[in-house]
């Protein structure tokens, strides 16, 4: 087990999207970052878990099935990288807090999450990336 982190691609925005099998005004990225269908979530929180399969199963799993291969990018998946398993998640945030924690380094402090999902905002993107340009200048001169 471990953390798993993808960019995801921008495909949808840009209206490269292949043909599925909702309309592709009804379409829109979740609070997860994946993409999902305005109706399809509608109608199962109308009808509940049974009844919505009963009714809508066979599109949710074409859904599904197109969502994961829509565009040239498996799963919409611009980059995916394995970041680390859990132990070393717990090293770096350990590390983080030994060079001055979240009053130091207040983005890296807070960037990992400590379970499944999670989505990072890309507006913060640059700043983090300097953030760990500091941080990994001061541990490569602390002497171990
Ligand atoms: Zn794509």
């Amino acid at each position: 087990m471990g953390l798993d982190a993808t960019v995801r691609c921008r495909c949808f925005e840009e209206g490269k999207l292949k043909p599925g099998p909702v309309p592709y005004d009804d379409l829109y990225i979740d609070g997860e970052g994946y993409i999902a269908s305005r109706r399809l979530d509608a109608r199962r929180a109308e009808l509940g878990r049974r009844r919505f399969a009963a009714r809508y199963g066979e599109l949710e799993k074409a859904f599904y099935d197109w969502s994961d291969h829509c565009c040239e990018h498996e799963n919409g998946d611009y980059v995916a990288e394995w970041v680390s398993n859990w132990a070393g998640v717990a090293e770096f945030e350990s590390r983080v807090e030994e060079v001055g924690g979240e009053a130091e380094f207040p983005l890296l402090s807070h960037m990992l999450p400590h379970g499944n999902g999670g989505v990072y905002p890309v507006e913060l993107a640059e700043a983090i990336l300097k953030e760990l340009d500091r941080f990994l200048e001061i541990i490569t001169n602390v002497d171990e």
